[in-house]
This record gives structure tokens, sequence and C-alpha cells, in this order.
């Protein structure tokens, strides 16, 4: 083998898959076909999971100090929800995606792996002990053979059509623009927002006109602005390029006089196709990101989708390629977040119905709107949508475990009280290990665990607390109440990492 797993595409998923490799300890080759970074900058938000992922690896601090980013408050169907429901201690952000392109693919480098850019995939071929990938660089061509090949590379994914992988769902049906500009505001807004932070304030907002064309605005840092414009007026065919006077019909349309555009860096349009792989892995090649699913982009979910399909099947990667994973560990990549961006398609296809995304202006769909709207006052629906789209409330099954409202969640960030000082339970996840939180005093637990010590650290603590075994990507596999009967310690231990 040339190297353990070959990573195509170096977008946010393959960067962020190559970091937990590299954590696992396993060598990997990232390649993409762009001569160099992507300065486009698709996605914007980050949600609060995915802080806490980046925040469970010693990654947010650093990102965090590389500019000033806005909090995002996060909304469905262009509703805004309140962060104040969630259990979290992160809210999202606007980070622009070549932010944190950049910012990865720099941390790699600082580990002696980097991005091997203008690197095409062009061949392939897997059987039962590696795949073979023909790589194009420049004038000339080379073949890498890998144990595993991951397929980040993106909605036209090159791996999925050289394998002859499947991508069902639905057509794009509408085009939408989407932009990043400066803009002026020389008079208050003509139209009262629906969407936004303060009342009046366009600067977060989803403006329908009259003739069903509309406007959504999210900050972006400093003066820039996502900008997209949808409705009949923009529903052209998707490779129509976007004209400075298309944007600035468009603001006419929707706002009068009361904006203008300033600044125009990009422009491009999107369609609402939504399309899902139906099988994850292939042998030894799995998809992961954009490469896997795809949907239209509202409320922020693409990047991060694929960002958590990294942290979720780094780790499991990483177990088979130094062979101590327990049977059956890699395929449940396939069973826990083919469910996920399943879930996914079918909210962003919601919201874009509930947002008259076609602007088709259809009092059906208005009255359906309202009832939303009543229904969005209630505490709990408020809090199930805002939880959702955190992406906080994501679980995966754990069988053979008695019930436990943790089991299977993401593990709160607990301040713990340990023998030396206090720590936050994140920050223990940093080594990309299984932990073991213990406040039971018990020593039959520590010595239960004691076997397993090369891949689980065992924490005790003082901390009233339920009893907690939390698998590498954060999420909790094994909990018990207090009085801590560990009967069901051993399968979990065995179940997800292992045989001692
Ligand atoms: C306008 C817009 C706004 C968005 N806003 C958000 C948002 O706010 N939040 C959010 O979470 N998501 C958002 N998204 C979605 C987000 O941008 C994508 O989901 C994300 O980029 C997917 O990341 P990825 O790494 O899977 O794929 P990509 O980012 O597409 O990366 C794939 C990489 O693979 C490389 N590649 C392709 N073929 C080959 C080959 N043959 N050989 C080698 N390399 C190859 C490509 O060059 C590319 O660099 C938005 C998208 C758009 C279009």
């Amino acid at each position: 083998m040339d190297t353990d797993v070959l990573v195509v595409g170096a977008g946010p998923t393959g960067l962020m898959l190559a970091h937990e490799l590299r954590l696992g300890g396993v060598s990997t080759v990232l390649v993409d076909r762009l001569p160099e970074r992507s300065e486009l900058s698709r996605a914007g938000g980050v949600t609060p999971r995915t802080m806490e992922l980046l925040d469970q690896r010693g990654l947010l601090e650093p990102l965090l100090a590389t500019g000033d980013y806005p909090m995002s408050l996060g909304h469905f169907a262009a509703r805004l929800l309140d962060p104040g429901d969630l259990d979290g201690r992160l809210p999202g952000r606007f980070i622009p995606q070549t932010v944190i392109e950049k910012f990865l693919a720099d941390r790699l480098a600082d580990h002696g792996l980097a991005v091997r850019w203008a690197h095409d995939l062009i061949a392939l071929s897997a059987d039962e002990d590696g795949v073979t990938a023909t790589l194009r660089h420049g004038t000339t061509t080379r073949t890498v053979r890998s144990a595993f090949l991951v397929a980040a590379d993106g909605a036209h994914s090159t791996v999925r059509t050289l394998l002859g992988i499947a991508f069902p769902g639905r057509p794009g049906t509408d085009t939408s623009v989407v932009a990043d500009v400066r803009l002026r505001y020389p008079r208050p807004p003509r139209s009262e927002p629906q969407l936004g932070p303060e009342p009046g304030d366009i600067g977060q907002s989803h403006t329908v006109a009259a003739d069903g064309n509309w406007a959504m605005q999210f900050p972006l840092g400093g003066d820039l602005r996502r900008l997209a414009l949808g409705g009949p007026a923009h529903s052209l065919p998707r490779q129509t390029p976007v004209t400075e006077e298309e944007i600035r019909a468009g603001l006419r349309t929707v706002y009068g006089e009361a904006v203008e555009l300033a600044e125009l860096r990009y422009a491009y349009r999107i369609t609402n196709a939504a399309r899902q792989v139906a099988d994850y892995r292939r042998g030894r090649v799995l998809l992961a990101g954009d490469a896997a699913h795809i949907h239209l982009p509202i409320g922020g979910q693409g990047m991060n989708t694929g960002i958590q399909d990294a942290v979720n099947l780094g780790w499991k990667l990483a177990a088979t390629v130094h062979n101590w994973a327990p049977r059956g560990l890699l395929d449940t990549y396939q069973s826990e977040r083919h469910p996920v961006a399943a879930r996914v398609l079918r909210t962003v296809q919601a919201q874009s119905l509930l947002m008259d995304w076609t602007g088709t202006g259809g009092p059906d769909l208005l009255a359906a709107r309202q009832l939303f709207d009543t229904l969005l006052q209630l505490p709990d629906t408020k809090r199930y949508l805002t939880t959702m789209m955190a992406g906080l409330d994501i679980h995966y099954p754990m069988p053979e475990q008695p019930d436990h409202p943790l089991l299977g969640r993401r593990a709160p960030d607990l301040d713990l009280a340990t023998g030396s000082g206090p720590v936050r339970l994140h920050e223990l996840l940093r080594t990309g290990r299984g932990l073991l939180i213990d406040p039971t005093g018990d020593p039959n637990l520590a010595a239960l665990t004691h076997p397993w010590k090369d891949r689980v650290d065992h924490l005790p603590t003082t901390t009233p607390t339920d009893a907690l075994l939390i698998r590498p990507d954060g999420h909790i596999c094994w909990a018990a109440p207090s009085p801590y009967p560990p009967q069901h310690l051993e399968p979990a231990l065995l179940h997800w990492f292992g045989r001692a």
C-alpha cells in the first residue's frame, strides 16, 4: 500500500476527515483536482453541533481567533430560531467556508499532511484488499494504492461516476441566485422583514415582494453579506450567467429604493436538486459529504453534515485500518449517517415549500405558512426545530443497552472535577480516543476498563453525574445512573472498541 487511506476532495468534508485520520494514526493522502484552494465561499453557517465537534478536537479556539465571525441565530424556513432554547454552550457562527477550508488545510500542513492540489482522480479499481486510483497531475499520471478510499469529491463526485453508483432523488426543478455582496442602505426598508434580530433590521432577512420574487440576506462578517434572490425573475437555466444588472433589479423589486448594490464579489445559480446515494459504502470505498447527499442550501446544513460525516467515519476507519475494529463497526457509518442526511433532505424540502422558494404566492401555501407560524409560537415546536437545526438532537442506535436518556446522544460539555483540577468534558475528547467518565469511586469499574486502556481513557471524577462511556466522535455508547450497575459496560466496550 502507498497509504492507508486516499481521501479524494479537499473541501470541508475531506479536510475534516484527514484531521480525524491523522488523529487516529492512519497514513493519509489528500488530493484535490483544483490547482489551489477555492476562494468561492459557499457555506457560511456553522451549526452549534459542528462548533462542538471542532471544539472537541481543539480546533475551534484557533479558528475563531482568525477573524470576527458573527453569531448565527439559525432559522427554519426563514423563521428565526432562538438559540436560548439550546442546551449546548456554543452558538452557531457565520464563518465563510473558505476560512474553514484554509484553516483546516493549514493545520494539516502543520502536521505534515499537505493537500496535494492539482491531482485529479481519473480512474479507479477496487478489489478485496484495496483500491487503486489513477491521478492526473499536469501532464503526468500516477497510481496510488490504498487500503481504503473516501470520496469527498463533492456533488459531482468522480468516484461515484467511476463506480457507477446511482444518485437517486429529485433533479433540480428551480434555480435561484446566490451572491456575496456589499450593500448600501440609503433608506429604511419598504417592507417589514420576516426574519431579523431586531425589527426593521434587514441584516438577516427573508423578504417576499408582491410578485413572488424574494430576497434573503445573511451577514458574513464585516459588511459582507450573503444575498439570495429567488422567485420567477431568477428562475433561469442553471448555466445562465448572473449579471450585476439582474442583482440590482432583484434588489429593487424586493426592497425598492431602500437597498443598493455597492459591490458584487461573485454570484452563481443554485438548484433545488435533492439526492442521496443509497449506500455510503461500496467495499473499500466510502462516500461522504456532498458526494453522498445534496440539497438546496437552506438553513446551513450541507457543509455541517459533511463535517459530521467525517467525524463519524474517521475513528471507525482508523479502527479498521489498525485491525481492532469490532465486526460491523465500519457499517455503522451507513446506518448512523444515512438517516441523518435523509432527514436533512426532507426538512430542506419542507422549508423551501414554506418559504415559497419558487415564488408561486399560492393561497394554499400562504395558509400553510400562517398555520406554521402559529405552531412556531408553541415553545415545544420551537425548541424541537431549534435543536434539530443546531444538529444537537442527532442520536444513533446503541444496540443491547438499557434505555437511558443520553444513550446514543452527544456527550454534554460537562464541567468535571478531577484529581488534577477542573476540566471540560469536550476538552478530554481531543485525543480522539474513547472516554469513560467515572463518578463511581468503584475500583471494579476501573479494573473492567483497564484492558482497553490503549483505546479508552478512564477519568475518575467527583462531579455527581451519570457514568458515561463516550466514543471518539463524542457520542455516548453506555450510560448508567447511580448506583451505576456496571453489567452492561463490558458489552458496550466490546461492541464499540473491539476485543481488549
Ligand atoms: C450558495 C451556497 C451556500 C451554502 N451555504 C451553506 C451553509 O451556510 N452551511 C452549510 O453547512 N452548507 C452550505 N452550503 C453547502 C456546502 O457548501 C457544501 O455542502 C459543502 O461544500 C460540501 O463539502 P464537501 O467537502 O462534501 O464537497 P465540496 O466542498 O464540493 O468539495 C469537493 C472537493 O472535491 C474536489 N474534487 C472533485 N472531483 C475531484 C477529482 N476527480 N479528483 C480530485 N478532487 C476532486 C473538488 O475540487 C472540491 O474541492 C452551501 C452551498 C451553496 C452552493
